[in-house]
């Protein structure tokens, strides 16, 4: 098998990624803030991350795969400072869209099954877990407690900062460290003049006004946005994981916060790689809703009765596919069309590959097997160099030639091999066939169960690795959330108690 190489933004180089327990890839990548559907540009970034997990599992490694709902606490202006602004989400209740709702968690509701709905027919592998930031206040809480008191935090009347001179390596990810620079960054925006820093960010907002709040040590409020990912990602992977993503935009602020937080509350490092995808721009232009350019996946992939323009949603994937996450991405609905015939002409092929697999016509010799193997090898190669989809891309349109070229004369041994061929090159890009039904996917358990089901699975890893004090921490925090925890053959399950 080959190595996998990716660009690391912390090293600023290629390198081959050397997995903290071999074979066994712990991957977080932040997910949504739901409030509104998700655009194609957001698609592009979760595309990247399914595309490490589907290289990773393609190198025969296992994957822990952990992607978030933000659903408080991201603020309008978080994006280019930590400064004050509107929380998206009570925003977005008070726009004409918002109108539609009974309350913020309604809204929150909503747009997180629209979310995973378009994730779906995108073909994006299901997480281990998505864990969403309401349901992890309890962690946030006590994380804030511990850098409190380990000098890294300080309350204001206003809010509980983490103070960045407290870490020295603030700024490795993005190269962003001058104050006076951040302080430039900030300067439009109505400061907390309690900040001893203006590099400071917020832990804890305190609000008693906020529509989602909680009660903690520093009164009502809500957690800052950084910190959420900081312990979802340490709770499901671990206090060092493999590889973090994101957009391009979050390197800095969000991730030189997470990195900050997490590392000052563990004294070890956070993630090894970490991978950014460029931004998707439309005809040319940044996506915008004054140019008229701005496409959400539903706006392209609904029904034409539904005002959508009815593409396939794999077509969207491979049209999507066809950049290379590393460089800015031209989104044209000319692309859109050209990879809508592609899939179909892959798809048709596939069928009538499978036709002579189920017919009578007879075996004939398998002339195809060892070429389209090696053709196969070669997608592989490409995407452990780095996700290189448009090299990848290539090879496959080659290998699916060859198979097109070859159907006349096909025989079922020769159409075995086709249609392995098929089946891993779409295991691979997962821009043929949807792998699993949408009825099948929607038919998951409610959010808890399904957090509370990852965790009884990390009991196990934890017991493998003879870290029993770890395992029975998990099982009493699952005790106290009101399951049963038993012991099956196929490892630990969980049941909710009735009470
Ligand atoms: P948000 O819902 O704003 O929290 O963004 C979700 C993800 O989409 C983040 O990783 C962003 O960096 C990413 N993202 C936002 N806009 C774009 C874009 N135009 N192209 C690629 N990724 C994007
Ligand atoms: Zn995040």
């Amino acid at each position: 098998m080959p190595d996998f190489i990716l660009y690391n933004s912390l090293t600023r180089e290629e390198q081959t990624i050397q997995l903290i327990q071999p074979g066994h890839l712990r991957f977080y990548s932040c997910g949504p803030t739901v409030y509104s559907y998700a655009h194609i540009g957001n698609f592009r970034t979760f595309l990247t991350a399914d595309l490490v997990v589907r290289t990773a599992e393609a190198l025969g490694w296992q994957v822990t795969y952990v992607t978030n709902i933000t659903d408080v606490g991201h603020l309008t202006d978080d994006d280019h400072a930590d400064a004050l602004g509107e929380d998206k989400m009570a925003k977005a209740l008070r726009s004409k869209e918002g109108e539609l709702f009974a309350n913020v968690w309604d809204l929150a509701r909503f747009y997180t099954d629209a979310f995973v709905e378009e994730w779906e027919q995108l073909n994006l592998r299901k997480p281990f877990v998505r864990p969403r930031a309401t349901e992890h206040m309890r962690e946030q809480i006590e994380a804030i407690q511990t850098l409190i008191k380990t000098g890294h935090a300080y309350e204001t009347p206003d809010a509980v900062y983490f103070s960045v001179p407290s870490f020295k390596a603030y700024g490795q990810l993005s190269g962003n460290t001058r104050a006076d620079a951040l302080e430039e960054g900030v300067r439009d925006v109505v400061k907390d003049t309690n900040k001893q820093d203006p590099r400071d960010f917020a832990l804890w907002k305190k609000d008693d006004k906020h529509l989602m709040q909680w009660f903690s040590p520093w009164g009502w409020g809500f957690p800052g946005w950084h910190l959420e990912c900081s312990v979802m990602a340490m709770k499901y992977l671990g206090e060092t994981f493999d590889i973090h993503g994101g957009g391009e935009d979050l390197a800095f602020p969000h991730h030189e916060c997470e990195i900050a937080q997490s590392e000052a509350l563990t004294g070890k490092p956070f993630a090894n790689y970490w991978v950014h995808t460029r931004f998707l721009q439309v005809e040319g232009q940044k996506m915008s809703k004054s140019l008229g350019n701005f496409y959400r996946v539903k706006d392209l992939v609904a029904p034409n009765a539904e005002g959508g323009k009815g593409f396939d949603p794999l077509a969207l994937r491979l049209s999507l596919l066809s950049g290379h996450y590393g460089k800015p991405f031209n989104f044209t609905i000319q692309n859109l069309k050209d990879a809508a015939k592609i899939v179909r002409r892959y798809q048709d092929a596939w069928d009538l590959v499978e036709g002579i697999l189920h017919s009578d016509k007879p075996s004939g010799t398998d002339f195809l097997g060892k070429r389209l193997n090696e053709n196969y090898d070669a997608i592989l190669l490409a995407m452990t160099q780095n996700l290189n989809t448009p090299e990848a891309l290539a090879k496959a349109h080659a290998g699916q030639k060859m198979i097109q070229g070859a159907l006349s004369g096909m025989g079922k041994e020769a159409a075995k091999q086709a249609s392995k061929w098929f089946q891993k090159v779409n295991a691979l890009l997962g821009f043929i066939r949807r792998e699993r039904t949408l009825q099948e996917t929607n038919d998951t358990t409610d959010a808890e169960v399904e957090v509370a089901q990852a965790l009884a699975q990390l009991i196990d890893t934890a017991r493998s690795q003879k870290d029993f004090a770890r395992a029975d921490a998990i099982r009493t925090d699952l005790l106290q959330k009101g399951f049963e925890v038993r012991t099956t053959k196929e490892g630990s399950k969980v049941t909710k108690k009735i009470s």
